[in-house]
């Protein structure tokens, strides 16, 4: 089997890393749906140029990965899904007594629950078809801590405990289920967080980047979007049949730490 001629589904990939999973998912010859919360001229040109770009089939699907029934809704318009990439995700930083309950919900809902959702939708497609390849997007902070990422810290424990269970359901039925742990990768939502701490630390962006942000990344180098591709598309090939129910860390040697 290969990845040539498969739908692949990837959430929250209009920017960062969901956008180059898609990218590579598309040169590695599968039909993409690509998808956000909004519905913008700009989301429905992304797919367009992508599916240009690789001579595959890209749609653009608006669910807000927040809401269960949108959830559900993205993998039965997709009409097929032999890839899912469960990779929306958002992140707030404060401490727990000040943590906004809000905030907590929504990152519960988006990081996690989401998966929950698009994983029971897929499973009987992928079942049909003998089939099938869950990657879950979880963080260094699905293996590790950090202060003041409770929420965070929270979901991506609990969607590597996800992909643990998704495994086992699947055991022996052509389907695996792994989470890729990536360490500090620049894309907008780490870009939202360094204008607070060059107030905190009173540093220039370059000695936040290099003393704070990758401070616990040992290789003081940020993971590419395109990495986290490459080894998306890894664990959809063959090579990578035996491989479920795991974790593999791309993070400059920080959870060796
Ligand atoms: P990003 O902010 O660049 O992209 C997030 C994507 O999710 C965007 O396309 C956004 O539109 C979408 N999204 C947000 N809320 C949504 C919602 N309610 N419904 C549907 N889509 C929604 O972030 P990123 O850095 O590319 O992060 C992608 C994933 O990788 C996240 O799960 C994040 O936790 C994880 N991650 C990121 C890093 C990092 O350093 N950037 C490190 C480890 C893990």
């Amino acid at each position: 089997m290969t990845i040539a001629g498969k739908t692949a589904i990837v959430t929250g990939s209009t920017s960062g890393i969901g956008l180059g999973i898609a990218g590579a998912l598309a040169g590695a010859g599968a039909h993409v749906v690509l998808n956000s919360f909004t519905d913008t001229a700009e989301d429905h040109a992304l797919a367009a140029a992508m599916a240009r770009r690789h001579a595959v089939s890209v749609r653009y699907i608006r669910a807000d990965m927040s809401k269960g029934d949108d959830c559900r809704a993205l993998v039965e318009q997709a009409g097929a899904c032999d890839i899912l990439v469960n990779n929306a995700g958002i992140q707030h930083v404060a401490p727990i007594p000040e943590f906004p309950v809000a905030k907590w919900d929504a990152i519960l809902a988006i990081n996690l629950t989401s998966a929950f959702h698009t994983t029971a939708m897929a499973l009987p497609m992928m079942r049909r078809s003998g089939w099938g390849r869950i990657v879950n997007i979880a963080s260094a902070h699905g293996l590790t801590a950090s202060p003041f990422k409770s929420a965070y810290v929270a979901a991506k424990h609990g969607l590597v405990g996800l992909t643990k269970v998704t495994a086992l359901e699947t055991a022996g039925e052509g389907i695996t289920c792994n989470a890729i742990c990536p360490g500090y990768v620049l894309t907008p939502l780490v870009e939202a967080q360094i204008p607070e701490q060059m107030k905190v630390h009173n540093m220039d962006r370059e000695t936040v980047l290099r003393e704070v942000i990758l401070d616990r990344q040992p290789s003081r180098q940020f993971a590419t979007t395109e990495q986290l591709g490459g080894t998306v598309t890894f664990l959809c090939s063959e090579h990578a049949a035996q491989i479920t129910g795991t974790t593999i860390s791309v993070d400059g040697g920080w959870t060796a730490l």
